[in-house]
């Protein structure tokens, strides 16, 4: 068998983690996790773990799909790479490229390809700002994202989003990078019906534009439904003000579907549910499962029609754009959504059992609100003074219940994020009714023990 110990030393000894405080890593040693089928993780001492987050949002289809590492395979025995620099193609890259076309809203015709999400916002940073270019307005180079957004950890991805932590280590963001508040209704819709804070929070939008100067302004970026952030639903009124905002302006809008795309809001893709017509979309995670980086850039006919025309060079692109084994694990991955129909069975079935599941969980004493959208969900851990979403007191120090809450889940057999004290799902869309309960008993469990331990 595996000796724990000693893969935990050499990990403390030489990896250094994303993300990580490696004194705490080093006092409790990493968890070795080395195997995964559905949604089940083991770990190197035979421990059984519910994936209640998908890996990192990202391993939809499930863990163990052996079609997907087959038609990787074949494709490396093939053609294990070639690059698409300099009038060179190859067949998953051109066979992907159509069927995102397909799967997407119709707008979206061309892909960029990319390794991840950090770099597709990248390249969507580089992109509007050569579409204002080629479009005779070069002065469009600001860019509107969203304080407390993800958007990526390279340096135009850390400066898109809005995390105040990463911003201070790295002397971010980079010029140009502007932030307006989150449609969070918990946090600032007090006195508003959400309908009306919805309206509210899109008018930050309109208000930072005539700050910068409409002429100034290339695009505006956000997720559709928040996920590292918190899992932040917005209001149902918020995307469409944006549309309108953003049309007014004449100013791109981008939708970061790292997250959202491939399913996990119960649509293709997390603009459709929210009702938006995004002219770039950024993806990754989801489109291959995780089982090999692949991220990518959908981009929709205004842009692309500049982009493809004489003259419309674009002087950027990375080794593995387009890569075949990625693309193979790709077409396959997709292939596996369809025929399994995955992402309707989150809005028929699985989303709905999810949000009632955790719409329960509310009458937990330690629970303050949940929302759900797809499958995502997350709930807030609090002192409960009331019975609405503004009677509820935060602890004393943000992060010290999520983090303890989130241990005795690991410890029980279940992975859940803590955002502070939100505590988030997002299971792969292959998870069943059944094994939502099973994952939700668990919580509720793991929610008793840490609410023992706050009361002590
Ligand atoms: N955008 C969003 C919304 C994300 O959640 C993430 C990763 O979590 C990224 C971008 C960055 O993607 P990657 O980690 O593949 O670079």
């Amino acid at each position: 068998g595996l000796d724990t110990k000693f893969l935990q030393q050499l990990d403390s000894a030489h990896y250094l983690h994303p993300f990580t405080d490696h004194a705490a890593l080093r006092e409790h040693g990493a968890r070795v996790i080395v195997r995964g089928d559905g949604i089940y993780l083991w770990d190197s001492e035979g421990n059984k773990i519910i994936d209640g987050m998908a890996g990192l949002w990202c391993v939809n289809a499930g863990y163990g799909r052996t079609s997907i590492a087959d038609a990787v395979h074949a494709q490396m025995l093939q053609l294990p790479f070639y690059n698409s620099f300099f009038n060179t193609t190859n067949v998953p890259a051109v066979q992907l490229a159509a069927l995102l076309a397909d799967i997407s809203p119709p707008q979206f015709q061309h892909v960029f390809y990319t390794n991840s999400g950090s770099e597709a916002n990248d390249t969507i940073v580089r992109m509007v700002r050569r579409y204002w270019q080629l479009a005779g307005q070069p002065g469009r180079q600001a860019i509107i994202s969203r304080r407390n957004a993800y958007h990526g950890s390279t340096m135009a991805g850390a400066s898109l989003g809005g995390m105040a932590g990463m911003h201070a280590q790295g002397g971010l963001p980079i010029p140009g990078i502007h932030h307006i508040g989150q449609p969070s209704y918990a946090e600032g819709g007090r006195g508003m019906s959400e309908a009306e804070f919805g309206l509210e929070a899109a008018g930050w939008l309109e208000a930072s534009i005539l700050a910068l100067g409409p002429e100034n302004v290339a695009a505006f970026i956000g997720e559709p439904v928040q996920g590292a952030g918190g899992v932040i639903i917005p209001p149902s009124t918020y995307w469409p003000e944006i549309q309108r905002i953003c049309d007014k302006y004449d100013i791109l809008l981008v939708s970061d579907e790292v997250i959202c795309g491939f399913g996990r809001l119960g649509t293709w893709f997390g603009c459709e549910l929210m009702g938006f017509q995004p002219d770039l979309i950024a993806f990754a995670k989801g489109v291959t499962s995780g089982y090999v980086p692949l991220g990518g850039v959908l981009v929709g006919g205004r842009v692309a029609h500049l982009l493809t025309e004489k003259g419309g060079d674009f002087n950027h692109g990375f080794t593995y754009s387009g890569h075949p084994s990625a693309c193979a694990a790709a077409l396959e991955n997709i292939r596996i959504l369809e025929t399994e129909q995955l992402v309707e069975r989150v809005a028929l079935a699985t989303g709905p059992h999810l949000k009632a599941c955790f719409a329960s969980l509310v009458s937990h004493p330690l629970v303050g609100h949940a929302e759900t959208c797809g499958l995502t969900a997350g709930l807030n851990l609090v002192r409960r003074n009331g019975e609405t979403v503004h009677d509820c007191e935060p602890f004393a120090s943000t992060h010290v219940v999520g983090m303890l809450c989130r241990k005795h889940m690991f410890d029980n057999g279940v992975i859940m994020r803590a955002v502070g004290d939100r505590m988030i799902v997002a299971p792969p869309l292959s998870i069943t009714v059944g094994q939502i309960d099973e994952m939700v008993e668990r919580i509720r469990y793991c929610l008793d023990l840490t609410l023992e331990e706050v009361t002590q």
